[in-house]
């Protein structure tokens, strides 16, 4: 059996508390994104097929759902691009026919949202968060590096045929790269991108912090800029950072923390404590890493995950 294909509810920034569905269990997408948390792209592919045996995924979900977890969305997300599963829309379909109560959303790329197909596969679900980093092909293949020949004109009018023939509701997601897509250029030309689509609603990120490559931070007098311009389409809002006042009482973040005041963890043993996935869970120990609250600790050729910033090198 596939380990952790669903996981959590975590605290996501957009979503309140979501159930994961991690359909890839790798790096594998259609872009290799300069901002992405994941790393670079294992398997740079358009295919679509089954990444990880459906039989494992129902089983796993009919084991989690069984327990009426509280959350406010299951999102498929995770290692890569989910649509580039052959089964989302088979998975969709049995959440929406077993246990209708729950939101479904998928978090794309976009890049196979003309497909008939995929279409088809997504048609079910309540939200999809499509992203649009570029304004124009070059912007695409500096911040996004597709497949080698995708154009950005087939995706951006693919997009916005979506967008059209979808039920559901559609947020729009832009990230910020401050030198890269945030010229007034670039704004004037979202603009008229975002003209072709049906928003409901249109969602500015940035990175939280610097350190992804050479990505900077947009600060929010910046993305006041696109808010200005991008409001006339549909309502347009910048992601705040989690701070400790709004965030939910138990994050992943506080749920680690927590349990690394009592000693150190293997760290192998934080994605199974948290019931994260392996991916989720490298993630997490990053970004804790990078803020100073944990360390890794080499002993006895295994790695642990420490309390603290660790001593200074
Ligand atoms: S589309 Fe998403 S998963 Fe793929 S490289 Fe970009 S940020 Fe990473």
């Amino acid at each position: 059996m596939t380990k952790n294909i669903v996981f959590g509810p975590i605290a996501s920034r957009r979503l309140g508390r979501s159930l994961g569905i991690d359909l890839l269990m790798e790096k594998i997408c259609c872009q290799d994104c300069i901002y992405c948390e994941a790393g670079k792209t294992k398997i740079h592919t358009l295919e679509r097929k089954s990444y990880v045996p459906f039989a494992d995924v129902i089983g796993q979900l009919n084991a989690v759902l069984a327990k009426e977890p509280e959350t406010d969305y299951i999102t498929f997300s995770g290692s890569g691009e989910p649509t580039l599963s052959a089964d989302i829309g088979r998975v969709i379909g049995f959440l929406k026919d077993t246990c209708p109560r729950y939101r479904v959303c998928v978090l794309t790329n976009g890049m196979l949202l003309g497909d008939p197909d995929v279409r088809r596969d997504v048609a079910r679900a309540d939200l999809v968060i499509p992203s649009l980093d570029a304004s124009c092909q070059e912007e695409f293949d500096r911040i996004n590096r597709p497949v080698p020949g995708s154009g950005f004109v087939p995706f951006t009018r693919g997009l916005a045929g979506f967008t059209r023939q979808f039920r559901g509701q559609v947020w729009l997601e832009i990230f910020i790269i401050p030198g890269v897509n945030d010229s007034d250029a670039s704004i004037g030309r979202f603009a008229r991108l975002a003209g072709t689509m049906r928003l409901d609603r249109i969602q500015l990120n940035s990175l939280d912090r610097p350190g992804t490559g050479n990505v900077a931070v947009s600060t929010e007098e910046n993305a006041q800029r696109f808010v200005d311009v991008l409001s006339e389409i549909a309502p347009t809002e910048f992601i705040r950072r989690f701070r400790s006042s709004d965030a939910p009482p138990e994050t992943a973040e506080s749920r680690l923390l927590k349990l690394l005041r009592k000693g150190p963890l293997h760290r192998e043993e934080v994605g199974k404590r948290l019931d994260l996935s392996d991916y989720e869970a490298g993630l997490l120990v990053r970004r804790l890493q990078f803020s100073g609250d944990l360390h890794l600790a080499g002993k006895d050729g295994a790695v642990f995950v420490c309390s603290g910033r660790g001593p200074e090198k």
